[in-house]
């Protein structure tokens, strides 16, 4: 299905603080959600981010999806972090929601757990499990951050 390029919602935004509603499984199978999904997937390919999530195109799910470099981008649905490293790391950000006043995106340095494990379903509805380390585990803890209501501007160290 051909996504439509969503326009992306900039702090201080109310939606970006709301904390996401989980998806009823029972709708993946519908043509909204998989018109949604497929919004998502040419917002994210449009604006070349690492990762978007739902409620930075205005909708307030329980929904991410991370960009890879075989094109073929990963939706979490209800993503759930269930596992996470002591061992943290600082590296720097930058998110399509937090611009300066020219629209530039921001870009500050954060400290995320080294490793996650994160559950979640895909778009068939099948749980999944994916174990993710350094750039991947930033991106999906920025991501999911998102969904709870939460921007990397609330944890800058530097
Ligand atoms: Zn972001």
């Amino acid at each position: 299905m051909k996504g439509e390029i969503k326009p992306i919602l900039i702090h201080p935004n109310p939606i970006l603080r709301q904390v996401s509603e989980p998806v009823d499984l029972a709708l993946l199978n519908t043509p909204e959600f998989k018109k949604f999904l497929a919004d998502m997937d040419a917002t994210l390919k449009e604006k070349d981010g690492a990762g978007l999530a739902a409620p930075q195109i205005g909708v307030s799910q329980r929904v991410i999806v991370i960009g890879k470099r075989d094109n073929k981008s990963l939706f979490l649905i209800n993503p759930q972090i269930t596992r996470k490293s002591w061992g943290k790391i600082a590296g720097e950000e930058g998110c399509l929601s937090v611009v300066d006043s020219r629209g530039k995106i921001i870009y500050g340095v954060v400290e995320r757990h080294k490793n996650i494990t994160c559950q979640y379903y895909d778009p068939q509805g099948k749980k999944k499990k994916i174990q993710a380390d350094d750039h991947l585990a930033r991106v999906l803890q920025h991501e999911i951050d998102h969904i709870n209501g939460i921007l990397f501007i609330d944890h800058l160290i530097a």
